[in-house]
């Protein structure tokens, strides 16, 4: 049987580097701490606090002595000030494209534009963008839909969730231009998300079953899977090695692997090497 491994599985740079950061903090920081799981992945998680990190949901729940590791999603502004207060010593991971996202919707409300981020208004990133705004005047809409609840006559500013598709975003900027007097678009969609979906899709098209391994609470895993599924009905999302069940293969000549932006190597080298055993 043919294995065929996606060329993006896996980490994209900003959860490397976050990863990178963790594992160098518990080495050198003494005892450390995350606001929130570092990255969608259970395996990860549990293997850093392995080596010290614990998990902590709140700035109230830290003890003081530990080092804070911000996750690659970011965190809000106001936990950014209570732990900047507290002089707790900071280990800033937040990716490097979250922070343009952050710093881009400061600036809108800075300068008085209603600000506009397209993305989904629960996550943690969009959530952490919305703080930074620093504004009253600050809408999430996920589509088209949404921007027509944006009230029309004002300057808006535009800007988007790094893992927003590109079409969705051009569209919901092509609705508020007609319904303002000054739109203010910065792009700042990561093109890390993209890139594993065309070759997600490629991939499902090419093979007879698609295994799809991310943590199960992963967003952009979960969407690597819808996307596989509608191409290919034989998609499997799992997050281990261990889920793998043998019937699935029965009868297939290839098999597709891709794997979320939080998915750990270790654990798509585990898949491959299960693949490669049941089917020697
Ligand atoms: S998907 Fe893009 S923005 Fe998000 S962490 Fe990865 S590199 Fe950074």
């Amino acid at each position: 049987m043919n294995i065929v491994l996606a060329r993006s599985a896996g980490f994209c740079f900003g959860v490397k580097r976050a990863v990178n950061m963790a594992f160098a903090a518990a080495e050198q920081a003494g005892p450390i701490c995350s606001l929130g799981p570092l990255i969608h992945s259970p395996q990860l998680v549990e293997r850093l606090q392995g080596e010290g990190v614990r998990v902590v949901a709140s700035v109230a729940e830290m003890t003081g002595d530990e080092t804070v590791i911000i996750r690659s999603h970011g965190i809000r502004r106001e936990e950014e000030q209570q732990l900047r207060q507290r002089q707790l010593p900071l280990v800033d991971a937040t990716c490097p494209f979250v922070k343009k996202a952050q710093e881009y919707a400061g600036l809108l409300g800075e300068q008085g534009y209603t600000v506009v981020i397209v993305g989904e208004q629960e996550h943690p990133e969009v959530q952490g963008i919305v703080s930074y705004a620093c504004s009253d005047s600050v809408y999430v809409v996920a589509d088209v839909a949404g921007a027509r609840q944006v009230p029309s006559g004002r300057r808006l500013g535009l800007v988007a969730q790094t893992t927003q598709a590109y079409e969705n975003f051009r569209a919901i900027a092509m609705e508020l231009l007609g319904r303002c007097k000054e739109l203010r678009v910065f792009n700042t969609i990561c093109d890390a998300t993209a890139v594993r979906q065309n070759e997600a899709r490629e991939l499902a098209a090419s093979v007879d079953r698609m295994l799809v391994i991310g943590g199960h609470n992963s967003a952009n895993t979960n969407r690597l899977a819808r996307i596989c599924s509608d191409i290919q009905p034989r998609t499997f999302h799992i997050e281990t090695a261990s889920e793998i069940d043998p019937a699935w293969l029965v009868g297939a000549a290839s098999v597709g692997i891709t794997a979320g932006a939080s998915t750990p190597e270790w654990i798509i080298r585990e898949v491959v090497e299960k693949l490669q055993q049941l089917t020697k």
